[in-house]
């Protein structure tokens, strides 16, 4: 069964009079549960991708399927109800709110989605305890390690239990040490909570520990 399917999704840029195509009638699919990596290199259009299957650009043609269900004509309202509720994002910078908690930080998403508090920081505590953060709960984003950013980041992402998960980059700021335990974290939680991820990175390293790899060549997504 097919979580997220892109079909002839086109992505372009008007640079002046230049045409930078980014995707040209890109296929690709991901299954309930797969794991897949984006390799590419920078300016390739990964983070073009991934924000076209996150809802947060619209395709310039051909269509992002989620769930089943057609996203381009869908209303702005209706594609930022799917983003929060069906879409975690994760990236390079964890964007935490300076001025609250890890715990706080977690607990964010389901308040706005309406978990009473109780509820949330039950969820927000098991979730940072998953992702071996838990003891730092009470510290500020300022307090934590890059890691330990990045692994609050990453079980905010997933608070309001998304189907999909997409990263960017999410350990490209860590040393190799540190990256391969933060990744070790989010596979776990990937795999025990049976989310979709499509993660670009450029460590080969973590790559082929994913289900698949894929690339973009030509403005196709390639498998490698
Ligand atoms: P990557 O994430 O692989 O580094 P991006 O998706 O960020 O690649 O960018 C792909 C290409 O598209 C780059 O050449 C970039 O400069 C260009 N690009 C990205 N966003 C825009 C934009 N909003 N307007 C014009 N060009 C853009
Ligand atoms: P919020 O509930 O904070 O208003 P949005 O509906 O704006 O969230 O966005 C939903 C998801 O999309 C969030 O995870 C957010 O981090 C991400 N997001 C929103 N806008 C952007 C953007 N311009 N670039 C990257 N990610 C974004």
């Amino acid at each position: 069964k097919l979580l997220l399917e892109l079909k002839a999704v086109d992505r372009r840029y008007n640079e002046g009079d230049r045409k930078l195509v980014i995707l040209d009638k890109a296929d690709f699919s991901l299954k309930h549960g797969e794991m897949v990596a984006l390799v590419a290199p920078s300016g390739a259009g990964k983070s073009t991708l991934l924000h076209t299957a996150g809802l947060l650009e619209r395709a310039d043609g051909g269509d992002v399927i989620l769930s089943g269900v057609p996203c381009g004509p869908l209303s702005d309202d209706d594609r930022t109800a799917i983003r929060r509720n069906d879409i975690g994002f994760v990236y390079q910078f964890h964007h935490l709110l300076p001025e609250f908690s890890a715990l706080e930080n977690v607990m964010m998403p389901q308040m706005v989605a309406g978990l009473s508090p109780k509820q949330a920081k039950e969820r927000a505590l098991q979730l940072l305890d998953y992702m071996k953060i838990g003891h730092r709960a009470d510290h500020r984003p300022a307090e934590l390690s890059g890691g330990e950013q990045q692994r609050v980041a990453i079980a905010r992402a997933v608070a309001n239990a998304p189907l999909l998960l997409l990263a960017d980059e999410p350990t490209g700021n860590l040393d190799p040490t540190t990256a391969s335990y933060v990744f070790d974290a989010l596979e776990a939680l990937v795999r025990q909570s049976g989310l979709s991820a499509l993660i670009a990175t450029h460590n080969h390293e973590l790559a082929a520990r994913m289900d698949r790899r894929v690339t973009l060549s030509q403005g196709k997504i390639v498998s490698f």
